[in-house]
């Protein structure tokens, strides 16, 4: 039986895609992809004949049913999935399908959206001496979060943060930062669709973002990138300095 591969297609830019992502998906028979995400045009990729679903309107066994039947024909299967399949990716549920079924599965990853538009800015998460850490976490939506993951309860590290899933509630987001430490000042951007042609970036603070992306008309497919990385502020790494030694250059 021929094992399913989940691919990172990366956060948009057909270009974004790994070499080894690229190679599977120009060889499958069967490409399963998540059409409200993934951009379109790497379809282009894909050999002519192959059979191609977009999961936005399948159920998970509609899904399943696809790739079992590819694998037991020994045919290639790709699933498709946005930025990389680490980050939100839904994985857990089709392997654990896959696995009560037999059939192997390979992730491959790819470029995640917060790299995309780390990217887009120019920007480093890790500014030495501002912030040595990243936070990647989401507003409870209708998917639940645990108790002991509450925004607020973050906020209290002021560290870099990448939002995933909560531009739709932009309010209720800079107000837990807000009562969780993060002063009123702290620089926000909110990247739109980050790496593809229509990207878009709004530039604020916890002051003012709320109103902005209302005002921009943002309503999904956007990341919250919040903290004092976005601002003028940077320490020069001790990593070039030429009285340190040299050896993680
Ligand atoms: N696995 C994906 C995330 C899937 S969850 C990844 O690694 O990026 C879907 C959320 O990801 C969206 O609600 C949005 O917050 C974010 N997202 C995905 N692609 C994006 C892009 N190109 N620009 C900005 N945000 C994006």
């Amino acid at each position: 039986m021929e094992k399913i591969y989940f691919v990172g297609a990366g956060p948009g830019d057909k270009e974004l895609i790994t070499v080894k992502g690229h190679r599977l998906l120009s060889q499958a028979d069967i490409v399963i992809y998540a059409g409200s995400l993934v951009n379109p045009d790497l379809l282009d990729y894909c050999k002519l004949g192959a059979r191609i679903y977009d999961s936005a309107g399948m159920s998970l066994e509609e899904i399943i049913a696809i790739m079992e039947e590819g694998a037991k024909k020994n045919i290639l299967v790709v699933r498709l999935q946005t930025g990389d399949i680490s980050i939100y990716g839904s994985i857990r549920e089709q392997a654990e399908e896959l696995k009560k079924l037999g059939i192997e599965y390979e992730s491959i990853p790819g470029v995640s959206s917060f790299l995309g538009a780390a990217g887009a800015l120019g920007l480093e998460y890790t500014v030495p001496e501002v912030s040595q850490s990243l936070i990647i976490t989401r507003i409870e939506g209708r998917t639940p979060v645990p108790k002991f993951e509450s925004l607020k309860s973050f906020a209290v590290h002021q560290t870099s943060m990448a939002i995933f899933l909560s531009i739709q509630n932009i309010g209720g987001v800079v107000d837990q930062l807000v009562e969780g430490g993060y002063p009123m000042d702290t620089p926000v951007a909110v990247v739109y669709k980050a790496t593809w042609p229509d990207q878009e970036v709004v530039r604020g603070s916890l002051a003012d973002i709320a109103d902005k992306v209302k005002a921009a008309g943002i309503k999904k497919t956007a990341l919250i990138l919040v903290g004092r990385f976005l601002g003028h502020e940077y320490k020069y790494s001790k990593l070039y300095d030429k009285y340190f030694s040299h050896e993680y250059r």
